[in-house]
């Protein structure tokens, strides 16, 4: 079994690779890059695996004129940055200690012992240079058959890193087979070991789920995650009733983690996934809009493109209505509209808070025309 693609044929990636085979280390691909590619989905980055030292690692990559990060450099990671494209390198290790957060990790001369450690069977699938697949646990049929297994004991593994709980519910949603269903062996290893969540970093937490919601159908998944009692832990006040309308109501449409967070709601979700301070305010806008009568137009020049659209999903998902007609193209003729009047306008006869008060009103009635009133209209 070989892998191909663009990514594995870059002369930067395969000029690293051929560093390392020349000074006796093995360079192999792992995890996402392998998995993805013999699914035949995009690659989105490059983890190498390999028997050398992460100063070897530097010191061949610098001799070789690559540019070095030493990015985590405690757990033996350094990204390698081969004409222009960035590698993540991380020696072999074996767990030697784990408290559910964090692992003291040793390193490794072994690919068996570094594959034991990690969390899905479809994960650690390995690919030389040349593309050819190593498959030291067998994780090639459970990928082939889309069955996000752990490695080993799931209940072991959960308690060495409770964020896999999280992992397991991402790559089910993106990588899973929904009508064979999840894994019954690790829901309940998941389910049994809930409280493990409350000792996670929200940071990790708010990075597993995003990846999680923005798979084409997070629905099964989240759905599960709430039976269990899961997905209150992670988004306490959430609802997740309406996602699954929300999915469909979608249909083709790009999937995004922001609308589909909007639709579980949750008390706190800014705090609970540490949102940005950006992504928190967007998130508050478009839940206050869904309420609102604003039409497509309208909301496409409030909030942007993006923003108009997940209110506009939203609204027909949690209301079980009918998307509005040409919504799309309206969304765009707001996004490209202005107001057409300005302070200029009211200036001087109107000053200050008087200025502020009116152009504020002009504006609600222009929103509420469907964006139609012109500037006399407005004035008059
Ligand atoms: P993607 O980058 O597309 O999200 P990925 O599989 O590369 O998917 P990463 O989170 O980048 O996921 O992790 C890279 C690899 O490291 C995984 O494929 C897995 O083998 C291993 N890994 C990551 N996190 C853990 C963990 N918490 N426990 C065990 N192994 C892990
Ligand atoms: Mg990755």
């Amino acid at each position: 079994m070989k892998i191909s693609g663009d990514w594995l044929d870059h002369p930067g990636t395969q000029a690293l690779c051929a560093v390392l085979a020349k000074a006796g280390y093995q360079a192999l691909f792992v995890g996402g890059c392998v998995r993805n590619a013999l699914l035949d989905v995009p690659v989105a980055d490059i983890d190498i695996a390999t028997d050398a030292a992460p100063e070897i690692v530097s010191n061949l990559a610098e001799t070789a004129g690559f540019r070095v990060v030493p990015t985590g450099i405690e757990h033996g990671t350094v990204t390698v940055i081969a004409q222009g494209v960035a590698h993540e390198v991380t020696t072999f290790r074996r767990d030697v200690e784990t408290d559910g957060r964090r692992a003291v990790v040793a390193f490794s001369t072994n690919v068996a012992e570094d594959a034991a450690r990690r969390d899905f069977t479809m994960n650690a699938l390995y690919a030389r240079a040349d593309g050819t697949v190593l498959d030291p646990l067998g994780g090639l049929p459970d990928l082939i058959a889309r069955r996000v297994r752990f490695v080993g004991e799931a209940e072991a593994r959960i308690r060495e890193d409770y964020l896999r709980i999280l992992r397991f519910f991402r790559f089910y949603a993106v990588y899973g087979d929904p009508v064979r269903g999840i894994d019954v062996e690790g829901l309940s290893a998941c389910a049994t070991n809930v409280n493990g969540i409350d000792g996670l970093s929200r940071e990790r937490i708010g990075a597993e789920m995003r990846k999680l919601l923005g798979a084409r159908d997070p629905a099964p998944a989240v759905a599960t995650m709430a039976q269990t009692g899961i997905l209150a832990r992670v988004l306490p006040g959430s609802d997740a009733k309406a996602l699954s309308v929300l999915v469909h109501v979608e249909g083709d449409l790009p999937p995004r983690w922001q609308r589909r967070l909007v639709i579980l709601g949750g008390t706190d979700p800014g705090g609970a996934l540490r949102l940005s301070r950006a992504e928190t305010g967007s998130n508050v806008a478009i839940r206050d809009e869904i309420g609102s009568t604003l039409t497509p137009a309208a909301l496409g020049w409030k909030h942007g493109r993006a923003g108009a659209t997940d209110t506009v999903l939203c609204r027909a998902a949690l209301f079980e209505a009918p998307l509005p007609r040409n919504w799309q193209s309206e969304i765009l003729r707001g996004v490209t509209s202005t107001l057409p009047v300005t302070a200029a306008d009211l200036m001087p006869a109107l000053q200050g808070p008087a200025l502020g008060k009116k152009l504020h009103e002009i504006q609600a009635r222009w929103l509420a025309s469907d964006l139609y009133l012109r500037k006399s209209d407005l004035l008059a």
